[in-house]
């Protein structure tokens, strides 16, 4: 059997879809691309905001119209959040919970046969990719006032350090270069008195994997001995580093559990310790009651702090949370207008960020081939590099001078 699994949303999802599509390339199943190629089609949702909805709804109708005989499930955030909404997609056929997810391939097995033929024998092997995602963490019960998550996902749980250091050390074997450490809250990371410094130490001691990234954390988590750890090139210069406001009274009513002063000392320390470092970042723009001035002092505040780049989400309310009962709403007109200010202030840093590398040796870990024949790859401080060669590049590590 033929199977398609698409992603959308965050890096922990992305884990997620590469734990599931391991799960059904071992019980015999086939990757493929497209859902007109497949006999079984997942969509792992995100609810973050009603783009992200939208984006699902669209998918879903799209591979039943291109292939009208395939079994579709949806899952993730959004199946979570709307079941009855997702169930009644024409062509959803199984729509399952967050908490589920991993028992996918049990669920399946159990559904009489649509199209498809029983599950196969075990497959040899499978095409992945260079960098991988692996899960540590799930969950979050800091209720920020804008974020749906901690109604979709479940209470904080952490995973146990002997699997996540088993399956690192599977990935190395498969020749992956690179893991990203994924989680609702990877700062958060808590097993038996173990925490985040505690475990990438023990990743750094007792696996071989040449690169770790960190998907995202927040100022808070941010400690001396934490950052210490980066003294050990394998870590990947570069944090995401949530801010969503840089405006003291906009981050109170958000219930975000810092103020600008403290992310930008968080920031310092990091540049301090971490030469070169990207740092990358979220901002909400049109949070409820957000005034001209909070916003022009959260567009300030991020010119500040030169950020590698931004990703900027428009408010959107999600019914169930805090900010959605708000008062003073933004209106649609105001929240484009800052998203645009906010998005071209993203891109103005973004090119600082890359052009103050001109002329310095960068590694770089090589993906693939762009249609035009040139390789492609990021540096370990996130900078996508293009590079004309005659040698095979893929999956491997070199230093180059970034033009
Ligand atoms: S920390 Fe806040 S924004 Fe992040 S997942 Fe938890 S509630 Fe949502």
């Amino acid at each position: 059997m033929k199977i398609a699994i698409e992603t959308l949303g965050c890096k922990l999802n992305q884990a997620e879809t590469e734990a599931l599509q391991r799960q059904f390339v071992r019980a015999g199943f086939e990757p493929v691309q497209h859902p007109a190629e497949a006999d079984v089609y997942i969509l792992n949702t995100c609810t973050v905001t009603h783009t992200a909805d939208a984006k699902a709804r669209h998918l879903l109708r799209m591979a039943r119209r291109q292939n009208p005989d395939i079994f579709i499930i949806a899952t993730g955030c959004y199946a979570q959040r709307a079941a009855a909404e997702i169930t009644a997609i024409a062509g959803v056929d199984c729509v399952v919970d967050n908490s589920e997810k991993s028992n996918l391939l049990q669920i399946l097995s159990n559904i009489p046969s649509k199209t498809h033929t029983p599950i196969g024998k075990i497959a040899a092997s499978a095409p992945f990719r260079t960098r991988s995602f692996l899960k540590i963490q799930d969950g979050c019960q800091n209720f920020c006032g804008y974020c749906i998550v901690p109604f979709v996902r479940s209470s904080e749980t952490s995973v146990p350090p002997g699997s996540i250091i088993d399956e690192i050390r599977q990935r190395t074997n498969e020749g992956y270069q690179e893991v990203v450490l994924t989680g609702t809250r990877v700062g958060g990371y808590a097993f038996e008195g173990l925490d985040l410094t505690g475990l990438l130490q023990r990743i750094l001691d007792q696996t071989k994997i040449p690169g770790v990234r960190l998907s995202s954390l927040q100022p808070q988590e941010i400690s001396p001995e934490l950052i210490k750890l980066w003294r050990n090139s394998r870590l990947c210069p570069h944090f995401h580093l949530s801010l969503q406001s840089g405006s003291t009274t906009v981050l109170n009513r958000m219930n975000r559990r810092y103020t600008p002063d403290e992310y930008r000392k968080a920031v310092q320390l990091i540049r301090k310790e971490v030469p070169g470092v990207a740092i990358t970042t979220d901002v909400i723009v049109g949070f409820p009651g957000e005034t001209d001035t909070e916003f022009e002092a959260s567009l300030e505040f991020c010119k500040q702090m030169g950020f590698a780049r931004i990703h900027v989400f428009s408010y959107s309310p999600r019914s169930g949370t805090a900010a959605a009962k708000m008062a003073g709403q933004v209106a649609d007109k105001v929240k484009k207008e800052r998203s645009r200010k906010m998005l071209a202030l993203a891109e103005e840093s973004a090119n600082k960020f890359r052009e103050s590398f001109a002329g310095e040796a960068l590694d770089v870990l090589w993906e693939k081939q762009t249609d035009d024949g040139d390789w492609t790859g990021m540096t370990g401080n996130y900078i996508r590099v293009y590079a004309k060669s005659k040698d095979d590049l893929g999956n491997k590590k070199s230093k180059i001078k970034i033009q």
